[in-house]
């Protein structure tokens, strides 16, 4: 049976899973961690670093180094959201030529795709490290609340990673199934998940037999732990501002060392209730003098610079049950999913809202990916046990006149799921229909996601009009959206071109999939490098500590002379080898080498 993997593709940290025989099993990285940091950076001599060795030298490499991606990803440039991430980034965000955005490292710019691509192949690479075979096929999750064109997104990153993504499903979701897993009963639930970069609340029915149903699902997909940070930077940097007069935003180098600190000030509150932030040598002032920070942040002092955040996701919870017509009594279980979700003010404000002390049973860092393993195990054996039924987090239609959204398909649908509606052209000859396709749940068509437009041509010639044309509106498990058409007099399809999309094109996702696949050769086959160099050395090292003996107990016999000289050539040509990173020839001269080294052995180890 082929492996499927389960990749939570998170915010700041992202994690992979498998299903081992029937346990649900985190695959840890090289490092023996069980999470990895979703950053990628790229080096000076034009390496790329993705995990925790981009974090470990994001403060000295700041401009090239990229965190949070995925708040960027599947944003159209001229967003608000992209406009703030504008303000606070240490890396360039630019313009791409879909209205899209691209970051810059060194001298060239990526798509967001292509970063989270990056990431993915890293989490690719763990899996097939731990498990000794290649793996294609993935489940990968997103925020609840993405709409189509984040999931869009998301899954060309997957594409370019050389995945096989089988299916997106819903972080939250993800959790739930991780949490139900082999357990038979009927529950409802509401799984609160606060990341990194997003929050996203669910209520679901989880039923015996294995039947998952998401009842409804809201979030905000750009309200998260980053922006706990944020808030401790605006104050760590104005009351340094207030002390010196210098604003600390004006250096990315300060800038990046600050972030690092506040997040690790926010983490240690969770634990403590006051600690300290140190950062020496912050600033130089331009006089020769250097300026340092240091300051005690409390556990309430936190509390209170972040109380509307923890607000605005009880609000959101709010919202959830009323979607989902429940009440509060009517939830038998809270589960905690998000590294953001050990901080005690947010235990404290769920558990007050909801009236009970949220589960403490699943592991927050590792359960969506636990979820996302179990559900690709299930698609590929085709377990008939598991049913999931999720929904749209939000309402899909089209614009009409005056702007105004028409609804298609309700939020909350559970998916998959599709609409008709009949469009009849009007004027006589008309030949083509451009239909606008939006997400969202605003009245106003402008106030709404634009996925696309989408424009039937080729139809029959009428005279005034009249042709009715057929088009259905799709969304699949995925949370994708399709649109279909057909002309409801011939029963002939209609071609559908679909524009303004912010995506990637076919071609330019070709071309990236080829960057990946050369990036893919190159890492292995340094790998191979390194690890024949590494027992190269060792052997080489071994054989030169045994020259001196050798010499005394052989040296003065031919053959003993023969066998030093051998050995000098072999030991030269090998370190030749390594200094033209030859990997062929240090291999080949492996076998030669150990037989020096247990001939040496042997000699010096015969004359004592
Ligand atoms: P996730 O996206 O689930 O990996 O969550 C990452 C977020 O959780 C980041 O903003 C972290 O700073 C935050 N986080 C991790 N551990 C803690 C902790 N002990 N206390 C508070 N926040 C934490």
């Amino acid at each position: 049976m082929e492996r499927v993997i389960g990749i939570d593709l998170g915010t700041t940290n992202s994690c992979v899973s498998v299903l081992e025989g029937d346990t649900p099993t985190v695959i840890p990285n090289r490092g023996g961690y069980k999470t990895t940091p979703s950053i990628v950076a790229v080096t000076e001599a034009g390496k790329r670093l993705v995990g925790h060795i981009a974090k470990r030298q994001a403060i000295t490499n700041a401009e090239n180094t990229v965190y949070a991606a995925k708040r960027l990803i599947g944003r159209k440039w001229d967003s608000p959201h992209v406009k703030s991430a504008l303000m606070t980034s240490s890396y360039g965000i630019v313009e791409g030529p879909h209205n899209d955005v691209r970051i810059k490292l060194r001298d060239r710019s990526y798509s967001v795709p292509e970063i989270s691509s990056m990431v993915l192949q890293e989490m690719k690479i763990i899996a097939e490290d731990y498990l000794g075979e290649p793996v294609e096929k993935a489940v990968i999750t997103v925020p609840a609340y993405f709409n189509d064109n984040q999931r869009q997104a998301t899954k060309d990153a997957g594409t370019i990673a050389g995945l096989d993504v089988i299916r997106i499903i819903n972080e939250p979701t993800a959790a739930s199934l991780a949490y139900g897993y082999g357990k038979d009963f009927d529950r409802t639930v509401a799984v609160y998940d606060l990341g990194g970069g997003t929050f996203d609340i669910s209520i679901l029915e989880i039923a015996s037999q294995g039947v998952f149903k998401v009842i409804s699902t809201t979030g905000d997909t750009f309200l998260g732990g980053e922006d706990f940070d944020a808030r401790i930077i605006d104050w760590l940097v104005s009351t340094f501002q207030e002390e010196h007069g210098v604003d600390l935003r004006q250096d990315r180098m300060a800038l990046q060392r600050l972030r690092d600190a506040a997040e690790k000030a926010k983490c240690e509150l969770s634990g403590v209730s006051e600690t300290e932030v140190n950062l020496p040598f912050i600033i130089s002032t331009g006089h020769n003098e250097a300026l340092h920070l240091q300051r005690s942040l409390t556990r309430s002092t936190l509390e209170s610079l972040t109380q509307d955040l923890i607000e605005r996701t009880i609000d959101i919870c709010r919202q959830a049950l009323e979607d989902a017509r429940l009440d509060v009594n009517d939830i038998e279980d809270v589960i905690l999913v998000g590294g953001m979700t050990r901080m005690p003010a947010i235990q404290g404000a769920v558990g007050r809202f909801f009236q009970r002390e949220p589960n403490k049973g699943v592991h927050p860092d590792e359960v969506v990916a636990l979820g996302a393993g179990i559900q690709g195990a299930a698609l590929v054996e085709d377990r008939q046990e598991m049913i999931l039924l999720d929904v749209t987090p939000h309402a899909l239609g089209i614009m009409t006149f005056g702007s105004r959204f028409e609804e298609l398909i309700p939020q909350n649908t559970t998916v998959p799921t599709s609409r008709a509606k009949i469009f009849t052209t009007s004027r006589d000859n008309q030949t083509a229909v451009k239909i606008l396709v939006m997400q969202g749940d605003s009245q106003n068509a402008e106030e709404n996601e634009f996925l696309g437009e989408f424009v039937m041509t080729g139809l029959r010639r009428a005279p005034k009009g009249h042709v009715e044309i057929e088009v259905t509106f799709e969304i699949n498990t995925d949370g994708i959206v399709a649109v279909k058409a057909k002309d409801l007099e011939t029963g002939q399809a209609q071609s559908i071109e679909v524009t303004a999309s912010s995506g990637l094109t076919d071609e330019e996702i070709k071309n990236m999939v080829k960057d990946a696949e050369d990036y893919m050769v190159e890492r292995r086959t340094d790998e191979e490098f390194e690890a024949a160099k590494q027992q190269a050395e060792t052997l080489v090292d071994s054989i030169e500590s045994l020259f001196p003996d050798v010499e005394r107990v052989v040296g003065s016999a031919d053959f003993g002379r023969d066998a030093i000289a051998k050995a000098r050539v072999i030991v030269d040509q090998t370190r030749t080898a390594i200094d033209h990173k030859h990997t062929r020839k240090v291999k080949d001269h492996l076998e030669q080498l150990e037989r020096t080294e247990r001939m040496f052995k042997g000699v010096v180890s015969r004359a004592q």
